[in-house]
């Protein structure tokens, strides 16, 4: 299914804001700090690989998937697909080839939708912009392969429907269909079935993962549902206050999660194996806080119910725990095979 071609490659990517004080400080042009949303990810896809990034909401994961897709440009770090430096590419010109390559499938389907546009003018929209087709037949071709791809079928029945005659599920798979139509090598999926019911949900998941199988696309796909994200990915990265604080395969992440974050993350969470034994940790207390304000040391610090004092003081490093998983917390690195049994000996 998968090939070891890489698709994608962030090496310490950065999205930083600057905040602006009083009216002093923009007369005088000074900065009165920064915003880190995304703060040095580094992160490879392959072809036909799934890479789930899971967070809660402030976590910084919709950045990263606006910054993989140009939507927002990085202030740091480099972004690399198929090899070449897109890192500084800007402007329609310059990004037309990459726009063709990488696709975003959005959340809220419904605001995705121009109303007044046929579910037929919807998907052939890239087509046209991007100047991906000669003559009306072509165009007629190209959108009904991504919507029979995408579950619409038969094609021709959609047409000429309007986003208000279809379900939540229909209107997901016009915004599939759209993504699909230019042929991409990546496709970016944030949240793309949060808003669906249940078993919708399944069914939009299924078609993810046929379209992996069968065209060999990339996909990255931000959620905040940890259950979700081992259901279709093959590794799991887990983002905290702007950086990825594990990541490793579905099922080590899911069943043998080494970082206290993801462990609170799969407690929060409905058993996905019942015969799994879990360890849990107490609840998490508060919300992620703002990324203007990260505290120094560990940024999972005040939050965590297992942080000692080296954790106040000192950042700790990413390592590597076991085969492709990797954790940043100073309880793996202090050689713990178990935070939970390492936190109460201490
Ligand atoms: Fe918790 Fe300390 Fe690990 Fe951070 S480094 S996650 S505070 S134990």
């Amino acid at each position: 299914m998968r090939d070891s071609t890489e698709v994608l490659r962030l090496q310490g990517l950065q999205v930083h804001y600057p905040i602006q004080g009083g009216v002093f400080d923009r007369l005088l042009g000074r900065q009165s700090g920064g915003v880190r949303a995304v703060d040095g990810i580094n992160l490879t896809i392959s072809r036909g690989e799934i890479v789930a990034v899971v967070g809660e909401s402030g976590s910084g994961k919709t950045t990263l998937g606006r910054v993989v897709t140009k939507l927002v440009q990085p202030t740091g770090g480099r972004l690399l697909f198929e090899g070449r430096d897109m890192t500084s590419a800007q402007g329609l010109s310059a990004l037309r080839p990459y726009r063709h390559r990488v696709q975003m499938i959005f959340q809220d389907a419904y605001q995705a939708l121009n109303p007044r546009h046929t579910v037929f003018d919807v998907v052939a929209e890239p087509l046209r912009s991007l100047r991906l087709v000669e003559n009306s037949n072509q165009l007629t071709e190209r959108v009904s392969e991504a919507m029979a791809a995408a579950g619409l079928n038969p094609p021709a029945e959609f047409f000429a429907r309007f986003p208000h005659e279809l379900s939540g599920g229909q209107r997901q798979r016009v915004v599939i269909a759209g993504a699909l139509a230019v042929k991409p090598e990546l496709i970016v999926a944030d949240e793309p079935v949060s808003m669906l019911d249940v078993s919708i949900r399944a069914q939009i998941l299924q078609v993810l993962t046929e379209l992996r199988a069968r065209q060999k696309l990339a996909l990255l796909f931000i959620t905040h549902d940890l259950p979700v994200a081992w259901l279709i990915a093959d590794r799991i990265a887990v983002m905290y206050l702007g950086r990825l604080v594990e990541i490793g395969t579905a099922d080590e992440i899911t069943l043998n999660p080494r970082h206290p974050y993801t462990i609170a993350l799969r407690d929060a969470t409905p058993k996905v194996r019942p015969d799994v034994h879990r360890r849990e940790l107490p609840a998490l207390k508060g919300e992620v806080p703002s990324a203007a304000h990260i505290p120094k040391g560990c940024r999972f610090h005040p939050r965590c119910p297992l942080a000692f004092d080296r954790c106040r003081q000192e950042e700790p490093p990413a390592v590597e725990v076991g085969p492709k998983h990797i954790v940043t917390c100073w309880l793996a690195s202090e050689g713990s095979s178990d935070s939970l049994e390492f936190a109460n000996s201490r």
